[in-house]
C-alpha cells in the first residue's frame, strides 16, 4: 500500500477516512459505503481511532470488516495520548494480530482541562515516539517472511521482512497548538526520522496553503509524500464544527455560499464542488494523490471524486 501510483492503479491515487459507528443502526449504514467506496478501487480506507481509546474495538471491528470482506487495505489510525509504553504496546499487537499492518500513527488530543506535564497524557510525548513503537513492536513479531521458491513445493526462501506502512499527520497551516511556527514541521520531521513512510495533512481550504506547505516541507529536509486530506463541506453546521475542531481560519467565499443557499440540496452541490476544485488543483500542483474525510458517506466523496476527474466511468465501469 502505498499513496504513489502502482502499475494498476488509478492515476491519482485516492482514499476515504471512516469512524467507527456508534449504533447498530450506523454499521448497517457504513458496511454499504465500505462496500461502494471499496468498488472504486482505493489505495487504503481509514478509520479513525478515539484519543484515549475510546473507540478502540469499534475501530477494530471496522478494520476487521473492510479486511474481510474486501480487497481493499485497512489503515488504523491509532493515537498515545494517555495510554502506558506497555498499554501502547498491547495495542499495537492486537492490531497485528488482526492483520492490520498500515496505520496513522497520532498523538492524539488530551481531553480539555489536561495540561502538558499532567501524568494522563501517558509515557509517549508524541506520534514519532509511536511510531518507533510500531516499527519495533512489529520487528519483533516478525524479524523475516518466508518467500516461496518457484518448483520447489515446500521449501521457503527467508526474505527481508516487509514493512508495515506508518502514515503520520501533516498540518499545513501549522498546528493550532504549536508553540513556534517551525514547530509542526519538526514534529514531521522527527516522524520522518522514527520510520513514517507518508504524511496525510489535515484538510484546507486553498490549495495555496498545501502547495506551498509542500515546499517549506521539501526545504526543511522532508521527503515522504505528502497527501493531502480534503473534507467536503456540505452545510454551515459542518463548517462550524470544523472549524471548532482544527482552528483553521473561516473560509470567507465557502462560507458565504453555504449561508446564501437555502437548501440543503444546493449546500451540498456547493460542498462537492469546492472539494472537486481543491482535489484539482493540487494534483495538479503535484500532489501524490487526495485523501477524501468521507464522514461515512459515499456519495459526496465519489461525487468529488467523478467532480475532478480523478473517477472516470471507465473505471467505474471496469470495477
Ligand atoms: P505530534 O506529531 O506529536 O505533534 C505535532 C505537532 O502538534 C507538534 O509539533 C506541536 O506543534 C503540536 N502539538 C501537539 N500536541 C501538542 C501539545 N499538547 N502542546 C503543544 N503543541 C502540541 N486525533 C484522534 O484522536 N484520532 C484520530 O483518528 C485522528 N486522526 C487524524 C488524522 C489526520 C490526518 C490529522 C491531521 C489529525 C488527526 N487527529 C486525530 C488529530 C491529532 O491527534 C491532533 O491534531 C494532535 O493534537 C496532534 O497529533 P500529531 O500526531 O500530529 O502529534
Amino acid at each position: 500500500m502505498s499513496p504513489l501510483p502502482a502499475a494498476s492503479a488509478p492515476a491519482v491515487p485516492f482514499s476515504f477516512e471512516l469512524y467507527p459507528p456508534r449504533t447498530q443502526a450506523g454499521t448497517i449504514g457504513l458496511h454499504e459505503t465500505i462496500r461502494r467506496l471499496a468498488d472504486a478501487r482505493p489505495s487504503f480506507l481509514s478509520v479513525t481511532y478515539g484519543a484515549g481509546g475510546s473507540t478502540g474495538g469499534r475501530s477494530l471491528d471496522v478494520l476487521r470488516h473492510i479486511r474481510r470482506t474486501t480487497t481493499v487495505e485497512p489503515l488504523a489510525h491509532l493515537t498515545c495520548v494517555g495510554n502506558t509504553y506497555a498499554g501502547a504496546t498491547a495495542l499495537i499487537r492486537e492490531f497485528l494480530d488482526a492483520d492490520i499492518t498500515s496505520f496513522l500513527a497520532l498523538r492524539g488530543d488530551p481531553p480539555a482541562g489536561h495540561a502538558e506535564g499532567d501524568p494522563f497524557l501517558g509515557d509517549l510525548e508524541s506520534a514519532a515516539q509511536l511510531v518507533q513503537l510500531i516499527e519495533r513492536v512489529q520487528a519483533e513479531r516478525s524479524p523475516y517472511t518466508e518467500g516461496e521458491i518457484p518448483g520447489i513445493p515446500a521449501a521457503a526462501r527467508v526474505e527481508r521482512r516487509r514493512r508495515v506502512q506508518i502514515a503520520v499527520a501533516a498540518f499545513p497551516s501549522g498546528h493550532p497548538r504549536s508553540r513556534h511556527a517551525g514547530q509542526h514541521l519538526d514534529a514531521l520531521l522527527a516522524k520522518q526520522a522514527a520510520g513514517a513512510t507518508f504524511a496525510v495533512t489535515q484538510l484546507f481550504f486553498h490549495p495555496d496553503v498545501y502547495l506551498a506547505f509542500v515546499e517549506r516541507a521539501r526545504a526543511a529536509g522532508v521527503t515522504i509524500p505528502l497527501l493531502p486530506g480534503i473534507m467536503p463541506i456540505t452545510s454551515p453546521a459542518r463548517l462550524r464544527r470544523v472549524l471548532e475542531l482544527t482552528g483553521e481560519e473561516l473560509p470567507a467565499e465557502l462560507a458565504i455560499a453555504l449561508e446564501v443557499e437555502p437548501t440543503a440540496e444546493g449546500q451540498r452541490e456547493i460542498g462537492i464542488d469546492a472539494a472537486a476544485r481543491l482535489a484539482r488543483d493540487v494534483v495538479a500542483g503535484g500532489a501524490p494523490g487526495v485523501h477524501l474525510y468521507a464522514f461515512n458517506d459515499h456519495e459526496i466523496v465519489l461525487a468529488v471524486l467523478r467532480r475532478a476527474g480523478i473517477l472516470t466511468p471507465q473505471m467505474e465501469n471496469a470495477s
